[in-house]
């Protein structure tokens, strides 16, 4: 071959220079974690295109995530004198994308084709049931759409599928009248683009040729995680193994970082690949150049408790480097705490925020996260998900509790109308915005101006807002929430979708972010960290300089006229407003990086946090009990992942885990996780909470009893039952709430001579009744209902409430 620059191949080890300059033949190369595999590929390119054995348009490249395929791009782009853009790299998805838009007529779509997201297939899986009036309560729209996914990624179209009695034909009636809608429709799911995609290949001859003749090399990285239908797909544009212009397929992967089995990709697919393509180029690469030996030492120990593996070990030579810390938090907020001080450690020796990851395994575990970076000015960046206050199910729960607050507020109103499904079409919320506008008046407001069907179904979801506002009146936060979340159907209808239960857990955590706000963190810390301004009373001063600008985030404070506060509720909505905000780093800015584990797969960082390592977390109380259909372990599984958290620290790992912990609206005590023990105890260091003399992690059972009886017990009975306590005085951050017994005998002897149930006058918003008494002396408060005006909170010390007799 024609020389190559020599900086190309001049760091490669022996095996991996092998691996690189592989004759045209297939290949699998098999190795561990920061071995290089995915720069043993890239190389591969570089290499071939460099030697000219190939073309630009002569390669394919597939990896799994957008992420990934951009960074391929990008360091291919440094390698290579000329633009690799154009090129055909990319994921399974969106090559199969780009395949159909150059063969939409072949593959009979219009030319501008619209992809279906799962939101918007589960809508048209809908209409299909509807139309075919079938009973769906037992032909579950839901299951429905898993169903044709899952026929699709094994290949099959509805004639394919067993008809052995009646709910099978019907699933296949539906399957069909689904495809009709769509091809009529001019639309395609995922599913479909690889299906169509490979179905096209299978079928005409001619095209396929073409792309076999034209593709003589095709590399795939994470060849583990790949599923039957995306197989077939790769063999479809390869080309038979011993065909006259079958391309070289390259593929790359590890079978202990398999982790989408619960997705249905096999495994198996390495053997099959091996066997099918006698394949003779097997290459093993064992050392990691990633991890320092204690992070290493730590993964090859770890992944050895699973029995069913490849077989392959992984040694560096980079040294033992620094001990694995681990840390033993007493709740879910000091491990937040302690995260956020060693991250904040990390960045002033040095280390960019960019090169430090936390890892979670599932994403409802960010928000307390979140929230300690939120609080001290640290950028960050969440991937694989969005931040907690912009997930739609949260937006959707946010829209309910606005609409409780404000029935007006016509974006929440549009945002939940008809969510949970409630057959009000797009026809009959036009009809409703065209009496709005023309009246000048609110959503909620003209309601009545919408006749018929249409309109007694949205005086229903009236009746809803104002039955959940009525219901909660003196309710605490986290009645509203749940009040809300029932009522809503939220719960109901996520519970029957395939992800839902992910976005359940994260409505659930809005209970656990309300609790919060309101009890230990919220409303005390926001008193401390707002300076007040001593001359004008019931005011917040400006931020002090170098201060984040977000501290100033939630008005507790009464106003001086009126003595009026924000309802809890208020109050919490301002919050989640201003979390969702802007804080989210900007691109480009140095910004720690949030992801789940799976969202980790092949990246790498100097620093990895991983956090939530208990027994129900991680390994996921799922993954326990189950053996999925493939007979795939789920507590392998969840080592494999266990592994990938680990393999993709550079420097520095640290774990963590708590034994308490607020999830799902509920405290749980945890116990920390398996995957520690099988940890080598030479490689890790374990640190003691700070305001505590001992506690290594090996701490007795009396020490354990001690750390709990002094500083949980009463925080989880607080966490579970208190309601809005007010805002105490010089408020203790981290101690437990005023009792509710406690605050009822306050509330009797509130020093300002009023009485539950009492009708009062306020010179603004005229008469009352007393809803609610909390507090003592300058923290005594009355929750008032002034009818025209709605409840409000007053500050005692600075509402003038008169009785009236
Ligand atoms: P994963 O299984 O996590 O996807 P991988 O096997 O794809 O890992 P890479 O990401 O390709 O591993 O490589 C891990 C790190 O090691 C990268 O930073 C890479 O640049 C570096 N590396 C790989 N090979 C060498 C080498 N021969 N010399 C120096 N650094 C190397
Ligand atoms: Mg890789």
């Amino acid at each position: 071959y024609p020389a190559v620059p020599p900086s190309l191949l001049a760091n490669l080890n022996p095996e991996q220079l092998a691996a690189v300059t592989l004759p045209p033949e297939p290949a699998l190369i098999l190795a561990g974690a920061g071995s290089g595999k995915t720069r043993v590929l890239t190389t591969r390119i570089a290499w071939l295109l460099q030697t000219g054995q190939v073309g630009p348009g002569g390669l394919m490249a597939v990896t799994f995530t957008n992420k990934a395929a951009k960074e391929m791009v990008t360091r291919l782009s440094t390698m290579l004198p000329y633009n690799v853009r154009g090129m055909w790299i990319g994921t399974f998805h969106g090559l199969c994308n780009r395949f159909l838009r150059a063969h939409w007529k072949i593959a009979n779509l219009p030319q501008t084709f619209q992809i279906l997201d799962s939101g918007d297939t589960l809508s048209a899986v809908k209409r299909v049931i509807k139309a075919l009036k079938l009973d769906e309560e037992r032909f579950v729209p839901k299951q429905m759409t898993w169903a044709i996914a899952g026929a699709k990624e094994e290949g099959k179209r509805p004639h394919d599928l067993p008809q052995h009695d009646g709910q099978a034909r019907t699933l296949v009636e539906i399957y069909q009248a689904y495809e009709d809608q769509c091809q009529r429709e001019g639309v395609v799911d995922f599913a479909e683009l690889m299906l169509r995609s490979y179905e096209l290949l299978r079928d005409h001859p001619e095209i396929r040729e073409h792309y076999q003749r034209r593709f003589q090399h095709i590399l795939v990285d994470e060849f583990q995680d790949t599923n039957r239908l995306q197989y077939l797909w790769l063999k479809m544009l390869a080309g038979p193994p011993d065909g006259a212009h079958s391309a070289a397929l390259f593929a790359v992967g590890d079978d202990d970082q398999s982790i989408y089995a619960f997705r249905g990709a096999q495994v198996g697919n390495m053997s099959d690949f091996e066997r099918e393509y006698r394949v003779r180029h097997l290459i093993k690469l064992e050392r990691n150049y990633r991890s320092f030996g204690n992070i290493l030492d730590s993964a090859n120990a770890l992944i050895a408790h699973n029995s069913r593996r490849l077989g392959k070990n992984l040694h560096t030579e980079a040294g033992p480097g620094e001990p694995i810390r681990v840390y033993e938090a007493t709740s879910d907020y000091a491990e937040a705490q302690w995260l956020l001080d060693e991250a904040q450690q990390l960045h002033r020796s040095g280390t960019a925020r960019s090169e430090v990851a936390v890892l979670y395994r599932s994403n409802a575990q960010s928000r307390v996260i979140e929230s300690a970076l939120f609080n001290a000015g640290v950028p960050y960046r969440v991937y694989g998900g969005l931040r907690f206050f912009e997930r739609a199910e949260i937006k959707h729960a946010l829209a309910y509790l606005r609409l409780i607050e404000n029935p007006n507020d016509d974006t929440s109103f549009l945002r939940v109308v008809n969510f949970p499904a409630r057959g009000i079409g797009a026809r009959s919320v036009e009809q409703l915005q065209d009496a709005a506008r023309s009246s000048g008046r609110s959503l909620n407001q003209s309601v009545g101006a919408v006749g018929g069907a249409a309109g007694a179904k949205l005086a229903s979801f009236q009746r809803l807002i104002d039955d959940l506002r009525e219901r909660t009146r003196g309710a605490t936060l986290r009645e509203i929430i749940e009040r809300m979340l029932d009522a809503s159907g939220l719960v109901t209808f996520y519970r029957t979708e395939k992800e839902g239960q992910d976005r359940i857990e994260n409505l659930e955590e809005l209970v656990t972010a309300a609790e919060a706000f309101v009890t230990q963190e919220g409303f005390g810390k926001d008193v401390i960290a707002l300076p007040v301004d001593e001359t004008a009373p019931g005011t917040i001063a400006a931020p002090l300089p170098g201060e984040p600008e977000a501290v100033a985030r939630v008005d507790l404070l009464p106003d001086a006229e009126t003595g009026e506060i924000l309802s809890p509720l208020a109050a919490f909505l301002t919050h989640a407003a201003l979390e969702a905000g802007d804080n989210q780093a900007q691109a480009g800015q140095d910004a720690v990086q949030l992801m789940t584990v799976h969202a980790a797969k092949g990246l790498e960082f100097d620093a990895v946090f991983i956090t939530g390592l208990e027994e129900g977390l991680f390994p996921h109380e799922n993954s326990l009990t189950s053996v999925s259909a493939q007979g795939a372990d789920g507590l392998e599984e969840e080592r494999r992942l266990m592994y990938v958290a680990i393999t993709r620290a550079r420097q520095r790992l640290y774990l963590s885990f708590s034994q308490t912990r607020m999830l799902h609206g509920q405290t749980r005590y945890h116990i920390k996780s398996r995957f520690i023990e099988e940890l080598p105890e030479t490689a890790l260091k374990w640190i003691s909470p700070k305001n505590q003399g001992f506690g290594s992690g090996f701490e007795t059972s009396y020490q354990q009893a001690w750390q709990r009886g002094s500083g949980m017990g009463s925080m989880v009975g607080a966490g579970r039952h208190a309601g809005w306590s007010p805002p105490p005085a010089p408020p203790p951050s981290w101690a437990a709430p005023v009792p509710a017994a406690m605050r009822q005998a306050a509330a009797k002897d509130n020093g300002h001579g009023l009485r539950q149930g009492q009708s009062v006058f306020h010179n603004k918003f005229g008469e009352g009744v007393i809803l609610t008494l909390e507090g003592s002396g300058t923290d005594a408060r009355a929750q008032v209902n002034f009818g025209r005006h709605g409840a409000k909170w007053l500050a005692l010390s600075v509402a003038k409430l008169t009785p009236i007799e």
